[in-house]
């Protein structure tokens, strides 16, 4: 039986071991670095944090939790669900935990890949699943006097819960979608807060509500109603996923919706100036919350619309060069989502490195497929992430692809499989030509390489990706 290591125990890697182990394929482990499944479930725990997908849609398919308590679960709510999905479905037990994975290298006379851990220990697997994820690396501002700060400070993925916000002047670099989540709780302690606004970002409202009993009640006698809501929610997503562009109808919707809700909740003109967008709408990720513009509107709180550009021991100094004082920082800076599989030491056929053959940037057959590193599978790799969706939707779509690859080795008895050059250059060009002309290369977002290349999002609806994942197509590898 093919032997197969997953990195990570997240969403990806849940959803290709669940779909693997059904399919019979059992001779798995997980390497996980933390101590919990989760991915960044589990350890974006800032207050407020939550997904701005509506749960319905964002779970496993097979796995639809009636019991959830709100339509837009937080992040307590979402964790436990990964949980109860791993115990279900026996992955939990198959996880080594506090296994940091540093390095794998292709043994090209053994067929395995021989993997390496911080602890410098290693294992050998026939096929490897990377599911690190794309936003699992917090990044800080790489300014100067980060470290020099006197007072409190920490990202938004490493939040600091013993911090209290009360009385306090707190500086949040970042307006993302971490932000938005966060900003309105420190605005209700925090005696001062100064948002660090350097883009604008359009704004939607979250049609958020709680579930009441009744819904759950029914939800669980009557799942179809579930089912049938799931799938409202899904053809809602994929039209705004479609309208990701200005000059599309759909598009130009958004835009209303976005500045209707911020007319709505800010009437200075001043401060409604500052939060208007000025690129067009779906460039960077439209971001939903009832809470923010409110939160801005207070009159402890103050945005500035300017990049931060220095930190010194008791305070920012921004790009106008005004310092400000404050007591604490709060990076929603984002993370090294251009990394991909970087941050681990991947060696292929003939000593290749992946990060040498990523240098201009991430990319692969599917996502999912690398040529000159067989046996190696990637979820929510290159090309993958959504500007608007349920990013679930995607990994099971990967899952299923992974899962006949594997169905196929075993029965045809090979040892390795590999992407040809020829099928990932063709997929790449035609997946580069609808890139090219998105939304996406109008403005600076972090789906972009330095190098320009569009890495991070696959464009536009999740059915396509669907139809494209559903069967395999064997001649697009080399089975040997
Ligand atoms: P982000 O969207 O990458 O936002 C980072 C923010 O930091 C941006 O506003 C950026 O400004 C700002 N920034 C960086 N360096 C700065 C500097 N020196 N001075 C001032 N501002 C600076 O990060 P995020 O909010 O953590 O979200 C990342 C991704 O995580 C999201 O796009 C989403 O995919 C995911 N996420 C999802 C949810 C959800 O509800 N599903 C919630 C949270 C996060 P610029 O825009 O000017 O670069």
């Amino acid at each position: 039986m093919t032997s197969i290591g997953i990195i990570g125990s997240g969403f990806g890697a849940i959803a290709v071991a669940v779909e693997l182990k059904r399919a019979g394929h059992t001779d798995l482990r997980l390497w996980e670095r933390s101590h919990d499944v989760g991915g960044v479930w589990r350890d974006n725990t800032y207050p407020g944090a939550g997904c701005d997908v509506p749960s319905p849609l964002y779970s496993y398919s097979y796995e639809p939790n009636s019991q959830w308590t709100r339509r837009y679960a937080l992040q307590e709510e979402i964790h436990a669900y990964i949980r109860a999905v791993a115990d279900k479905h026996g992955v939990t037990p198959l996880v080594r935990f506090g296994a940091e994975v540093v390095a794998a290298a292709w043994d090209e006379d053994a067929a395995h890949w021989v993997v390496t851990f911080a602890d410098r220990t290693t294992s050998t697997v026939d096929l490897l699943v990377s599911a690190v994820g794309q936003l699992s690396r917090p990044k800080l501002p790489g300014i100067d006097g980060v470290e020099s700060f006197t007072g409190t400070s920490f990202h938004s993925a490493e939040w600091n819960h013993s911090f209290d916000a009360s009385g306090k002047r707190v500086a949040v670099v970042g307006a993302g979608a971490s932000a938005v989540q966060f900003v309105p709780h420190l605005a209700k302690d925090a005696e001062q807060l100064v948002v660090f606004q350097r883009t604008a970002n359009y704004l939607m409202p979250k049609p958020d509500k709680p579930y009441k009993a009744w819904h759950r009640g029914l939800f669980k006698a009557l799942p179809v109603t579930q089912r049938i809501e799931r799938g409202g929610i899904w053809a809602i997503m994929e039209q705004f996923a479609r309208g990701l562009d200005e000059r599309s109808k759909v598009g130009r919707i958004n835009k209303a919706i976005a500045m209707r809700h911020l007319g709505k909740h800010v009437t200075d003109p001043v401060l409604k100036a500052k939060l208007t967008p000025d690129y067009p709408i779906g460039c960077k990720r439209i971001l939903f919350s009832n809470e923010f513009y409110p939160a801005l509107a207070q009159p402890n709180v103050d945005v500035v619309t300017h990049g931060v550009t220095r930190v010194t021991t008791t305070g920012v100094v921004d790009d106008a060069g005004t310092e400000h004082e404050v007591d604490a920082i709060v990076y929603g800076t984002g993370f090294d989502a251009q990394d991909f599989l970087e941050s681990i030491d991947v060696t292929g056929v003939g000593g290749q490195k992946l990060a040498t053959h990523w240098t201009d940037g991430a990319h692969a057959y599917l996502g999912m497929y690398v040529p000159g590193f067989p046996n190696l599978l990637v979820t929510y790799g290159p090309n993958t992430n959504l500007g608007g969706g349920s990013i679930i939707y995607m990994l099971e779509a990967q899952a299923r692809h992974m899962r006949q690859v594997v169905d196929r080795m075993e029965a045809g008895s090979y040892r390795t499989v590999e992407v040809t050059e020829e099928a990932e250059r063709a997929y790449d060009r035609d997946l580069t030509s609808q890139l090219d002309s998105s939304v996406w290369s109008s403005c600076d977002n972090w789906y972009r390489h330095p190098s320009g290349r569009i890495t991070s999002n696959w464009p536009g609806a999740t059915r396509p990706f669907a139809r494209a994942t559903k069967h395999l197509q064997p001649e697009a590898f080399t089975w040997a």
